[in-house]
């Protein structure tokens, strides 16, 4: 255990008042790496230190496992691991889990329940859909859609007959007889779904006030970070369990919002006073966490964003500049990530903990699980199941299996993955098969026939499993290969209507990348194979296990799941367009500024070292085109970063200004062209990307552009002349 006092000494002026306040609600509002969890930290160490709170009094919020668990071991380090000081550190589910464990049965759920996994929802969305009579046809992707409307009634706080009355068509009209079936079956089963976690627990606070109270009194101090990505109901929580309590803290920083899409509301932070018209708020200015160098190139970044408040966040530390790197494919990203981070290990004796490589798609994780399996790099991987490991991936792989090796348990697999075909004619198959000596593959192409008996519904397998058995002896490209049997099979068309999200079609996609990238650079001689289907399965094979005695590990991440994370080097990896930002942004103005601030979060992680890097000039299947720098590396102010390109490659129009100038390192008074035109003039039309059209109507100090947009929410707006948002029109 440390001295706290002198702990305390090392905090600035602005946090120590954060942490000693102890006068009613109060906000901090700061950004990246000022400090904010650290004073939450702190404060809850003071409580208990100085204030002689009992820290089972105390109750600290956070929005993921890996922030909760982080908080714990800080407040670990100050207040040491006595079994007695024990502050409640959750999630907001994990604390809704543990009051409805309590007092679940005063609204009628039945002790213990279960939580319903993702797989298992979804298979009763479907038989729901189907014992009701609804025409699937009807509506595209309508599990998804059943689940997503649902979700959103729920979180409306709108039970399904609620959902009824209200329904405006006759979709939803259906969808509400899903969910009041859904509803019955996760009542008889004593299940509850994520959703209902909070829920829940928000119905018993409102509907048994002695259960409420008896919460509220437990806690004499409510601490809540990342409190930007809040949502109405976790506020009404917080509310209800502060109704007799004094103490509130809540820390966030409104540029670090990037859960809308789950209902977190930015105002709620920003308008925090309306609810608490006493609140203090105290604003944080000094990163401690980045140096100059990454601080300087994010906070301008961020400053992309329309919808946001400035804020000034300064340091004193200086350290290396950023480097944004460009690379023809996505393998050879993973390979430059490698790469560097061995050469950082030999110079500057970093160990393997001291990396995280962010991504913003699941997906993107593949070819880094692949590169550093070859590199005998260790990695582990947050929050998300090793690329090869995932439902999709085992499915695609299993097809080319069961056409190269013919085996068994692939060809069961596909089986199970084929609509109309169940248990019972699988059994019958593996009987025939194993009465008869042959495998299963041979009954189903050699003797077809005699399948065709057991169920009709395997002739269209056993056509499927000949074809491709003649394509993978002519050796097709293996990404061809499974192309044609996904397809063929329908299993392609099953994944894009039925996936709960985008995940397993990107999943997917990645896939076909790997194996034309396989495919690209497939040498017969170097596998001592001339069918490339098989030198990529043995590849498979062969790669190395997971190895999970190895703690110093490099971390693989989502940028969401690094979010209030920090670590001494970090790769923001994938800033393609269509990958980051994703495509989900095209034409959506308010889902590209959040996509901006994920990857503000992402670059923000880094204490020491930054490193951006994208592919240029891949086909990927991912996006249905050739990958090139996303906007926000166009973005960057390129005098605050170092462009390390392939020499060979030669700059288009449309970035070179952005990168040309990195030379010469003056942007400021340069005056610089627009990217696609030269200077424009008063009475120019000019299409922004944003905001659509507009007027150029005066020109400033020759560097920026007044601009009145059509449509009057935008009004006037200043842009400055080399923003590559804008575009001539007229
Ligand atoms: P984020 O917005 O990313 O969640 P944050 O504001 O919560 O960031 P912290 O994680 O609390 O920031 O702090 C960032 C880093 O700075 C941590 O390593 C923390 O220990 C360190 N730090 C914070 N305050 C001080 C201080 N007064 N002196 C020295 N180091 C500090
Ligand atoms: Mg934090």
């Amino acid at each position: 255990m440390i001295d706290f006092n002198q702990e305390l000494e090392h905090l600035n002026s602005h946090q120590l008042a954060a942490v000693v306040y102890n006068d009613g609600p109060l906000r901090i509002i700061a950004g990246a790496g000022s400090g904010k969890t650290r004073v939450i930290t702190m404060k809850i160490a003071y409580l208990v230190n100085n204030l002689n709170i009992p820290s089972w009094r105390i109750l600290a919020l956070t929005f993921t496992n890996k922030a909760a668990k982080e908080m714990r071991d800080r407040v670990e380090v100050i207040l040491g691991n006595d079994q007695r000081i024990n502050p409640f550190i959750a999630t907001f589910h994990s604390f809704c889990y543990r009051v409805l464990r309590e007092d679940g049965e005063v609204i009628g759920l039945k002790n213990p329940f279960s939580i319903i996994d993702t797989a298992d929802q979804r298979t009763l969305i479907r038989r729901t859909i189907k014992d009701l009579g609804i025409d699937q046809k009807n509506y595209p992707r309508a599990e998804n859609a059943a689940l997503e409307m649902i979700e959103t009634w729920k979180t409306n706080f709108m039970d399904a007959a609620e959902a009824q009355k209200t329904s405006v068509d006759e979709q939803e009209k259906d969808f509400s007889l899903v969910y009041q079936v859904y509803e019955k079956y996760l009542q008889e089963n004593n299940y509850v779904d994520f959703n209902d976690l909070q829920l829940k627990t928000y119905q018993l606070f409102t509907t048994d006030e002695q259960t409420r109270q008896k919460w509220a009194d437990r806690f004499d101090h409510v601490l809540v970070d990342e409190f930007q990505d809040t949502n109405e109901l976790q506020f009404s929580l917080i509310k209800m369990l502060r109704k007799t309590n004094p103490g509130l803290t809540v820390v966030g920083d409104p540029d670090q919002t990037i859960y809308t899409w789950r209902g977190a509301r930015v105002e709620i932070i920003l308008d925090f006073e309306k609810n608490f018209p006493k609140a203090k708020t105290i604003i944080l200015d000094r990163n401690y966490r980045s140096t100059k160098q990454i601080l300087d190139l994010a906070n301008d970044f961020i400053d992309n964003n329309f919808n946001r408040e400035k804020k000034d966040i300064y340091t004193d530390v200086t350290g290396v500049t950023v480097t944004v790197h460009e690379v023809t494919t996505q393998n050879s990203e993973a390979e430059y990530v490698a790469k560097t981070i061995k050469k950082l290990m030999k110079e500057k004796q970093y160990e393997y903990s001291d990396f995280f490589v962010l991504y913003r798609m699941n997906a993107w994780s593949r070819e880094f699980e692949h590169v550093f399996d070859n590199n005998h790099l260790p990695y582990q991987l947050i929050g998300g199941i090793k690329f090869r490991d995932r439902k999709v991936i085992k499915d695609a792989v299993a097809y080319l299996k069961a056409v190269a090796l013919n085996d068994n348990i692939s060809v069961e697999r596909i089986l199970r993955a084929t609509p109309k075909i169940g248990e019972v004619t699988i059994n019958k198959l593996i009987n025939y098969a194993t009465v008869n000596d042959m495998s299963i593959f041979t009954l189903l192409t050699v003797h077809d026939q005699e399948a065709a008996q057991i169920s009709k519904h395997l002739i269209g397998i056993s056509d499927l499993l000949s074809k491709g058995q003649a394509k993978f002896q002519e050796n097709l490209p293996v990404d061809e290969l499974l192309r044609f049997l996904l397809t063929q099979s329908g299993y392609e068309s099953r994944v894009k209507t039925l996936a709960k999200n985008d995940e397993d079609i990107e999943n997917l996609n990645a896939f076909y990348d790997q194996l034309k990238h396989f495919h690209d650079q497939f040498d017969p001689q170097f596998y001592n194979e001339a069918n490339q289907t098989l030198a990529f399965l043995q590849e498979e094979a062969l790669g190395s296990d997971d190895e999970s005695g190895v703690a110093n590990k490099v971390t693989l991440l989502t940028i969401h799941a690094a979010k209030g994370l920090e670590n001494k080097v970090v790769f923001v990896t994938g800033n393609s367009s269509g990958i980051f930002p994703s495509n989900r942004t095209i034409g959506n103005p308010a889902a590209l500024e959040e996509e901006r601030r994920a990857m503000y979060v992402g670059m923000t992680r880094a204490k020491e070292r930054l490193y951006l890097t994208y592919v240029n000039g891949e086909y990927s299947y991912i996006t249905n085109r050739s990958l090139e720098p996303s906007r926000f590396i166009k973005e960057l102010n390129p005098d605050l970063y170092e462009l390390e390109q392939p020499l060979s490659l030669p700059l288009t129009n449309a970035y070179s200004r952005t990168f040309s100038q990195s030379d010469n390192k003056s942007r400021t008074n340069s005056q610089v062209e627009n990217s696609n035109s030269d200077l424009l003039k008063v009475g120019d039309v000019i299409e922004h990307v944003m905001f659509g059209q507009g007027v150029v109507v005066k020109i400033v100090n020759n560097n920026q552009y007044q601009i009145a947009f059509n449509n009057p929410s935008y009004g006037i707006k200043i842009i400055p002349i080399n923003s590559v948002a804008i575009k001539k029109v007229v």
